[in-house]
């Protein structure tokens, strides 16, 4: 009998803010353990929370790009839970009136387009990190994270394979950072997915009873782990065995998902009103204001590029990093050859990227003096040749491309009595091949003019070579 999964997800994103839900402290990545914290999120009784008007902005505009729905009254619970990295024991969240209701994501997988619907998307506060590898007689925790802002993307389940959960959560990720949302920087865990699993034979209408993973953050553990865990129920039920609901986590060195608690211990959150913070209305302004301020998305750029002749491969993988797609769209604004700008960036900035050279996040140079190598290289001011030379010497030393350019002489000078000279002692040396051209045998023209642009670096630019050359062949 053949079995077939569905899935569900719950993907946490931390939002872009430069404070934190509630209070004022920053909600930067990092830091001193417990250097940015107050005693509002530090869970001290007697502490006011007030609301961060960016987080709502922010969730906003990710429930529009998501196709939601957004309330129009909205209001906050509190969700119960003793734990360590939560000092308050109760996490401010959403749960009668999230921001965002329904929607739709379109994903694109081999076997064609799918809808993915989106139950909703709330705001909710994050919680303090714990750190286990210290010491193993005790755990140190680092509030720092605590109560910086985060959305909980909760989709239905309609999910039926791991490259379908793969394709929408690099989907959403794309289209958080496009939006300004949230970074999407998966390794630094400001985007964590939850994978709900259930599995049941092939036709059947009932589904199977599920599990859940928790807190995957990368893609590609994301994928392993549904694998393991799709073949891990699979072997439970032919071996006669039960699914029993539980929350597991993956351990991506073995490659299998471990249990963490049973549903006997599940947690009763007794979810209550937030006396703290009053409901909020939104107005048709505020809405139809922070819908005008939605960027550019992937799909819209994707258009642009393709009606500049990109190819969709190309323009894809500009795309996939918007650090890249960003710093293309700036370079164009400097030199309007969109094509050659792709081309380079392809081709010799991403291959220093790759090869650990070059990190698009800190270049030494910006979009104007990259533009302006590209320039040099296209308008024949250097050869093309020289142009990864030169990107190469930028990223060394900063300096701009016509200070390299000269300093290694590869400004083409245009001297054309040098290129009429040695065209001339190209001709008589190569009596024979010349004699072959003028005979009808056009191909030899590569041969000549091979030996002509050898000798010429630096003098003039091929298609100022090619001219002389053959007006010289014609004897003209
Ligand atoms: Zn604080
Ligand atoms: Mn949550």
């Amino acid at each position: 009998m053949k079995y077939y999964p569905t899935m569900g997800l719950e993907i946490h994103a931390e939002l872009l803010t430069k404070s934190k839900l509630f209070c004022s402290c920053s909600a930067e990545f990092g830091g001193e353990p417990n250097s940015r914290c107050c005693p509002g999120c530090s869970g001290f009784p007697g502490m006011l929370p007030s609301l961060n008007q960016k987080a709502m902005e922010y969730i906003i505009k990710a429930g529009f790009i998501m196709g939601c729905s957004i309330s129009r009254f909205t209001k906050w619970e509190r969700k119960h839970y003793f734990y360590p990295d939560l000092p308050g024991a109760y996490q401010i969240s959403q749960l009668e009136r999230p921001v965002c209701v329904g929607g739709n994501v379109a994903i694109y997988v081999p076997s064609g387009e799918k809808s993915i619907r989106i139950n909703r998307i709330h705001l909710e506060e994050d919680a303090g990190k714990l750190i286990h590898d210290i010491s193993p007689n005790f755990s140190l925790a680092d509030y720092n994270r605590g109560s910086i802002p985060l959305i909980e993307i909760v989709t239905e389940p309609d999910f039926h394979s791991a490259e379908e959960v793969m394709a929408f959560v690099d989907k959403i990720r794309r289209m958080l950072q496009y939006a300004g949302v949230c970074d999407g920087k998966m390794e630094q865990g400001s985007l964590r997915c939850d994978v709900n699993i259930s599995i049941a034979p092939e036709g059947s209408e009932k589904l199977g009873t599920r599990t859940e993973i928790k807190n995957l953050n990368s893609i590609r553990s994301i994928g392993r782990a549904i694998e393991a865990e799709i073949n891990r129920q699979t072997d439970l039920i032919v071996s006669g065995g039960k699914v029993v609901q539980q929350t597991l986590r993956f351990n991506d060195t073995v490659g299998e998902t471990v249990a963490m608690r049973s549903k006997e211990n599940a947690h009763d959150y007794r979810y209550m009103p937030d006396p703290d913070i009053p409901p909020l209305i939104l107005t048709e302004s505020e809405l139809e204001r922070i819908f005008l301020e939605i960027p550019e998305m992937p799909e819209k750029r994707m258009e642009r590029y393709k009606s500049y002749g990109i190819s969709e491969s190309d323009a894809e993988i500009i795309i996939s990093d918007k650090l890249i797609s960003d710093f293309f769209d700036e370079s164009i604004n400097y030199y309007n050859n969109p094509k050659a700008v792709a081309a380079f960036i392809l081709v010799e900035l991403m291959r220093r990227i790759n090869l650990g050279d070059a990190d698009i996040n800190g270049l030494p140079f910006g979009a104007k003096e990259f533009a302006k190598l590209i320039e040099l290289g296209y308008t024949d001011k250097i050869s093309r040749s020289h142009m990864k030379d030169v990107l190469r010497e930028m990223l060394k030393s900063g300096k701009n491309p016509e200070t390299i350019c000269e300093e290694q002489g590869f400004i083409i000078k245009e001297d054309i009595n040098t290129v009429n000279t040695v065209i001339d002692k190209i001709i008589s040396e190569n009596a024979g091949v010349v004699e072959q051209y003028r005979s009808g045998e056009q191909k030899v023209f590569g041969f000549l003019m091979g030996k002509a642009n050898n000798e010429l670096k630096g003098i003039a630019a091929p298609p100022v070579i090619k001219a002389h050359l053959e007006k010289k062949l014609n004897g003209e």
